[in-house]
């Protein structure tokens, strides 16, 4: 029998990436910024190359993504007590970033296929006066961005893109994270670039550009930025523009710049495991996977199923059998939050009995890690322990629980 693999494996870091890091802590120069005869040095560098990545004009490394989405309230003018938008089923950062913007969480419905309901999302636009939707492209599934670009246009709506699953995605030949105003990366280890924590938002925007750089806690050497604005845009917003001390360090840079040019071989990686387990989940009775439009090219570093017949318990017995046989399981229906929150019952500030449909969803949705690397023998050993724990007599095992 095939072993099964470790879901929880990160990215590897390139030997390149070693290299440069070491020469850096050699050299002590781990501050983003020099005082004297700067240039920027590898954020810059990573920065430039990133914007370029994704094709837009500006991008600011930060020390996280959540820290990118602050800013990006932040600089989209989301005041305390302002009524953000946001579909309810993402991250705990996402609400976190607009709990840390005192902003007011609305929460939006999801579909059946995990992106955001667009009846809802006019409905709560309209009764809440909201004028900025944080849009988190959760686990990777893009809604129609097209369509959705359209209705923010026409309800007067800033977007602004939670991209922590979508490096490397796109709808109809357009990179998510270029569709609002601004786009927000994570570098964090369970995502596409492995940097342990790290964060980038990229903007067309020079204003958005000019106060993210600012916040991000730039002092007087923002001309040291990968991509700066114009100086007389620098010039309207320095004074304004608190520092929150979120800039990313050299070392966070020097491990994710060799990372980006892996970015296609990785995604094709991914999706290959992800659309294998897929397909044999979906000829089985009682799992149900979500649809994937043909306009979107996704980067499926993890995959998601429901089993919607089963209940709390059903759910529970199957995530126990399955997690027993070494397939590490995370459910969206648990009471508590498990090592993760996803859940809108348990965000602090948020009013899950705004969205009962979101928690229906979520109650009989799982989730699995896919590690790069997989071989089709691995991933068929997967898809045989998810059956075999589904079929479990559930029944049996509370038995002797
Ligand atoms: C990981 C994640 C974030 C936040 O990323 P950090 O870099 O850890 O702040 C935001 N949104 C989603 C959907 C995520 O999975």
């Amino acid at each position: 029998m095939t072993r099964l693999p470790d879901l929880g494996l990160p990215p590897e870091i390139p030997q390149s990436a070693l290299t440069t890091a070491l020469a850096l802590l050699e050299s002590g120069r781990l501050h983003r910024y020099a005082e004297a005869g700067g240039t920027g040095g590898l954020v810059a560098e990573l920065e430039r190359s990133f914007a370029r990545l994704m094709g837009r004009r500006y991008a600011v490394a930060v020390n996280s993504c959540g820290s990118s989405l602050f800013l990006a309230l932040k600089a989209a003018g989301v005041r305390h007590g302002d009524p953000v938008l946001m579909n309810a089923f993402t991250l705990g950062p996402v609400p976190g970033a607009l709990d840390h913007a005192g902003a007011k969480p609305v929460l939006v419905e999801i579909t059946e296929d995990l992106t955001i309901d667009f009846a809802d999302l006019r409905r709560k636009a309209e009764a809440s006066g909201a004028k900025v939707l944080m849009l988190s492209h959760m686990r990777g599934h893009l809604c129609d961005l097209s369509a959705l670009q359209a209705l923010c246009c026409e309800l007067g709506l800033t977007l602004i893109e939670d991209c922590a699953h979508t490096l490397g995605a796109s709808w109809a030949g357009q990179q998510a994270g270029t569709f609002g105003i601004a786009g927000c990366f994570s570098f964090q280890s369970g995502k596409h670039v492995n940097t342990g924590e790290g964060g980038m938002l990229v903007t067309d925007d020079a204003d958005i550009a000019a106060q993210a750089i600012l916040h991000s806690g730039s002092y007087m050497l923002y001309a040291q930025n990968g991509t700066p604005p114009p100086q007389e845009v620098m010039d309207r917003w320095q004074g304004r523009c608190g520092n929150y001390s979120m800039r990313m360090s050299a070392l966070v840079a020097a491990l994710a710049l060799p990372q980006l040019p892996l970015l296609p071989e990785r995604v094709a990686d991914w999706n290959a495991s992800h659309d294998r387990i897929a397909a044999r989940l979906a000829q089985e009775e009682g799992f149900v996977l979500p649809h994937r439009p043909q306009a979107e090219a996704y980067a499926q570093s993890s995959l998601q199923f429901r089993l919607p017949e089963r209940s709390f318990a059903q759910m529970r017995a199957f995530v126990e059998a399955a997690r027993a046989a070494s397939v590490w399981v995370k459910w969206f229906g648990t009471e508590v939050p498990e090592g993760y929150s996803s859940n809108p019952r348990h965000w602090h500030g948020a009013r899950a009995e705004e969205v009962p449909r979101a928690c229906e969803v979520q109650a009989t949705l799982c989730d699995i890690r896919l590690p790069l690397g997989l071989t089709a023998q691995e991933c068929d050993a997967v898809s045989d322990t998810l059956i075999r724990a589904a079929q479990t007599p559930w029944e049996a095992r509370h038995a002797t629980a």
